[in-house]
């Protein structure tokens, strides 16, 4: 399907369905045995021994039935097209519903529409819309394409006008790092929802208080976006080397207080000490996780690096439980 005016309506003839698509809003009810729902972030394979790891976790993950899966999108041609190739998989060939993250890096805003209908031709709906950063360098000066969309907000719009879509937007717990103060970055995020986006989902963060003076924020910015879901991101550290990657997605360092546990656990000898640091890091994620649902998180969405271990022992002390495969066409 392709969408190539600025009104939106698709060119190929084909009439797309224009409702009861299954969205991640909907999905956000609480699960048959009491807990609450939770989601998985995948990351683009970058060749295909990553790709094969990727369906393995998507398998494990399948059995234990997530509200729904993502997938990120990066920079560079030959990622995205593999990007948009695995998640139309994932999309068909699982059971999962699947949100693709869509940005705004080096794309017009015609080719921004071409990605939109390609994924809707795989049969997704479900995006996560976002700006984007510099490639290679998230702090980097933020460039515009030329003929693409300067913020998150404008690509709300224009998901939201091309049909049947669900969006969901980014939400920074300590403000973005663009954002000249906490108001104004509250005032951005209820604008996107005010635009059509129906969740948000945070940024990764360490301090539930955090993600709990956001909800706040919104909520007293505007109550009618405020009361849409702010589904709280969190990452399990299994390594003293996955802190660095923590702390890039979370853009904070890891605080002090975790930092002290993880580096007691590993001694003298962090190789030596793996175990006994996974084993912190897990814990680590278990507590927040418990504390957010203690608090009325709607969900938990979790930051996999592809891997399915880590999240499902969270998970498991957290009470969920693994199911046999669902059955598949
Ligand atoms: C859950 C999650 C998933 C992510 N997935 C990806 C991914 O797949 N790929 C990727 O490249 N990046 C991803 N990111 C990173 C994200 O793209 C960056 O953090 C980016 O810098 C901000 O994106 P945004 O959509 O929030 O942008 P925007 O909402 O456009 O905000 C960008 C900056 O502009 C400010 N701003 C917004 N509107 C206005 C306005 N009207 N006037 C003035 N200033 C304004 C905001 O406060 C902010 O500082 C993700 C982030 C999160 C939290």
């Amino acid at each position: 399907m392709s969408f190539d005016n600025v009104g939106g309506r698709p060119t190929s003839g084909r009439t797309p369905r224009v409702s009861g698509t299954p969205s991640v809003v909907g999905q956000l009810v609480k699960r048959a045995d009491g807990t609450i729902p939770f989601s998985v972030e995948f990351n683009p394979p970058r060749d295909e021994a990553a790709e094969a790891r990727l369906w393995r976790a998507a398998r494990e993950f399948e059995r234990m039935h997530p509200a729904f899966v993502s997938m990120t999108y990066g920079a560079g041609g030959s990622t995205r097209d593999r990007t948009a190739r695995v998640t139309g998989q994932l999309a068909r060939e699982t059971t999962l519903l699947t949100v693709a993250h869509l940005t705004a890096v080096e794309h017009s805003v015609a080719e921004l529409r071409s990605i939109v209908g390609t994924y809707a031709d795989a049969g997704i709906r479900n995006l996560l819309v976002l700006r984007g950063d510099p490639p290679g360098d998230p702090l980097g000066e933020w460039r515009r394409h030329p003929e693409g969309v300067e913020y998150a907000e404008e690509l709300v719009r224009m998901v939201c006008g091309l049909g049947d879509f669900h969006v969901g937007v980014a939400s920074f717990p300590q403000g973005h790092h663009r954002s000249p103060d906490l108001d104004h970055d509250t005032a951005y995020l209820c604008a996107k929802l005010r635009a059509g986006a129906e969740y948000s989902i945070t940024q990764m963060f360490f301090d539930v208080e955090h993600y709990l003076r956001l909800r706040d924020r919104v909520a007293a910015c505007d109550p009618v976006e405020g009361a849409k879901p702010i589904i709280p991101e969190l990452m399990p550290i299994t390594s003293l080397r996955t802190v660095q990657r923590a702390e890039e997605l979370s853009g904070r360092p890891v605080p002090r207080r975790l930092m002290e546990r993880l580096e007691r656990a590993a001694g003298n000898d962090p190789e030596a000490n793996r175990a006994a640091v996974r084993e912190v890091g897990i814990e680590i994620a278990t507590e927040i996780g418990r504390r957010l649902i203690e608090e009325g998180a709607p969900c938990l969405h979790f930051i996999t690096l592809n891997f399915a271990k880590a999240t499902t022992e969270v998970l498991t002390n957290l009470g969920y439980t693994v199911t046999a495969a669902p059955a598949r066409a």
